[in-house]
Parts: C-alpha cells; sequence; structure tokens
C-alpha cells in the first residue's frame, strides 16, 4: 500500500520510454469501476536506461504492479526475481507483481492476442495458414500460444530476416510439429488464411508491410490499434485495399492482455467489451 495514494488504495501504473500515449490508466480506471476495486493506475515515464532504477523505486515506494510496454519488456525479463512460464518463454514480461516474495513476471500478450481473435473475433486458427509480420517482442510473446492452436502452418516474415530465423530457432518442441517457416516479408506469397502485423512500420504511418499477394483473401489483424468512431490503421486500411476481407485493428488484444494482468493482480476478471466499446467510441484517456 502506498502511503500517497488517495485512500491509500494499491497503486499500479504502466512503465515505458514513452507512454504518454497509453490507454492503460483509462483501462485499468474502466476495470476498477466495473469490479468495485480500489486501485490507482498512473503512467511512469522511464528513460531509455533507466528501466531498472525506476521500477526499484516504484516498488520500494509500495507501489504494487506495473505493466510494461516499449521498449522495456526484454530488460522487465532479466529484472524480475520469479518470472511465469509464458513470460520465461518468451523472455519478455509485460507485467509484474510485487509480494514480500519479491517481484513475479509475466507475458499476457499472447493470450490477450489468442483470445481476441477467437474470442471476440470469432477467427479460427487451428488448420489456418498463418504469417506473422515482425520479430519483435511482440511476435516473441505471441508464437507459442498461437501454435498452441494448432495452425496449418506458420510463417514468421521480417525485414531483418536474422531476427526472424533467431526466434523460430529457439521454439524447438514448442513448435507442437507445426510447419514453421522464416522468409523476407516480400517473398511471401502466400495464400494465407491469417496475416497478422506485428511489427511498429504502422506507428509511422507505414501500412504495406509485406506483399499484396500475402493479404489478398486473409483475414487480417494489426496488433497497433485506432481508437474513435471510424478510425482504422495504416496496416488494416491498406490490407482491405489489397484484398483482405475482413482486417481488424490490436485494440482488442490491449483490453484483453490488461484483462489478464488485472486477473493476477486482483483475482478478478473484468468483463472486456464494455471496456473495447468505450474505447472505439473514443473514451477519453485518464
Ligand atoms: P519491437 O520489439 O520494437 O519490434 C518491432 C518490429 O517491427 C520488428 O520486427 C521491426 O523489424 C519491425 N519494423 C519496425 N519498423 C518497420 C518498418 N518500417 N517496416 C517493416 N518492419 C518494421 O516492437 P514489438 O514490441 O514487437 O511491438 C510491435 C508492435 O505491436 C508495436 O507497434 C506495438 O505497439 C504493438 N503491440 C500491440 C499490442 C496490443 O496489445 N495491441 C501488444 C504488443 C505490441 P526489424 O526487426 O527489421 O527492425
Amino acid at each position: 500500500m502506498s502511503p500517497d495514494a488517495p485512500g491509500h488504495a494499491d497503486r499500479y501504473a504502466v512503465i515505458g520510454h514513452p507512454v504518454a500515449h497509453s490507454l492503460s490508466p483509462a483501462i485499468h480506471a474502466m476495470f476498477a469501476e466495473q469490479t468495485g476495486q480500489q486501485l490507482v493506475y498512473g503512467k511512469l515515464p522511464a528513460p531509455r536506461d533507466g528501466f531498472a532504477s525506476t521500477a526499484s523505486e516504484f516498488f520500494a515506494s509500495g507501489g504494487s504492479g506495473l505493466n510494461v510496454t516499449l521498449p522495456f519488456k526484454q530488460e522487465a525479463a532479466a529484472w524480475v526475481d520469479v518470472l511465469d512460464k509464458a513470460a520465461g518463454d518468451a523472455k519478455a514480461v509485460n507485467t509484474i507483481s510485487c509480494d514480500p516474495g519479491g517481484t513475479r513476471g509475466y507475458n499476457t500478450d499472447g493470450l490477450g492476442l489468442v483470445r481476441d481473435l477467437t474470442e471476440n473475433h470469432g477467427i479460427p486458427i487451428a488448420g489456418a495458414r498463418v504469417l506473422i509480420v515482425g520479430a519483435g517482442g511482440a511476435t516473441q510473446g505471441v508464437l507459442r500460444p498461437l501454435l498452441a492452436l494448432g495452425p496449418g502452418s506458420l510463417t514468421v516474415a521480417n525485414r531483418t530476416v536474422s531476427k526472424a530465423e533467431a526466434l523460430v530457432d529457439s521454439l524447438s518442441h514448442a513448435s507442437r510439429g507445426v510447419s514453421v517457416e522464416v522468409c523476407a516479408p516480400e517473398a511471401a506469397a502466400g495464400p494465407y488464411d491469417l496475416v497478422v502485423n506485428a511489427t511498429s512500420a504502422g506507428l509511422e504511418g507505414v501500412g504495406r508491410v509485406v506483399s499484396g499477394d500475402a493479404v489478398a483473401g486473409a483475414v487480417c489483424y494489426d496488433m497497433v490499434y485506432a481508437t474513435g468512431p471510424g478510425a482504422v490503421t495504416a496496416f488494416c486500411d491498406w490490407a482491405l485495399s489489397a484484398g483482405s476481407p475482413l482486417a481488424v485493428d490490436g485494440l482488442g488484444m490491449l483490453v484483453e492482455q490488461a484483462a489478464e494482468a488485472f486477473l493476477i493482480w486482483r483475482g478478478v476478471r473484468p468483463e472486456t467489451a464494455p471496456v473495447i466499446d468505450a474505447l472505439r467510441r473514443g473514451a477519453p484517456p485518464v
């Protein structure tokens, strides 16, 4: 418990560089209101070389939990005292809890993506030919949860092909007999059933991250998200124009991974649909 939080409510925050844009405080405020939990959730900006000192200070001053965003997920995995299985496999942490035994790191991104794809959008993974574009921390976190659902094949394409190769090499037995391939984005020709954009190119307004042949006829999913009525990400916009029948963004993944973090911290899983709806309508960030 923090002495300086209102009513001594438990204190949480999202740590990153930058964090000004983060929707996490708005999401957790809605979760807390919905479930009647007393907590405060803020933004914790850290200098690029200051993750460890900023996180240490937060917990030393009574903080209860952190979400971790770019560029600190891998550093957080090395920093926490204990890693849960998903975070250890991914070597990336997006949620930290703290108890008298120390800090514990989790990765809820994979579960967030899988829940949004399968439960919110009804997109089947089993047997599907899946292409994931990008080989950064987000791909690292979602590869195993995707493979666990038994896709027909999985291809990882990345601008820097060696990074995709390293990720796939690290999977070893986790591929569970699924054919896993690596290629450069322009070489991914398909056909695919599902194309997941896990690059950050959209943050620079770039939508075309792979060949047009790859998305033609494929359901597309962009981990980048847009909020506000009618807002569309650069990748979704491009994929639809290149022949994708359906392109959805990652707002649902963001809310689902946050709900898993809330469950870890508070022991209750909030309803995600009303929160996704509110953000789609453009609910103001707190
Ligand atoms: P990261 O570790 O920095 O990796 C970035 C990836 O994007 C790398 O594969 C990089 O390729 C690629 N890339 C960057 N700019 C590109 C460009 N102009 N053209 C093609 N590829 C480009 O980031 P991350 O943690 O994996 O996150 C990736 C994206 O997913 C971010 O936008 C993040 O916000 C989003 N995300 C969303 C959620 C959610 O809940 N919706 C959760 C996690 C992440 P190189 O390897 O060649 O540099």
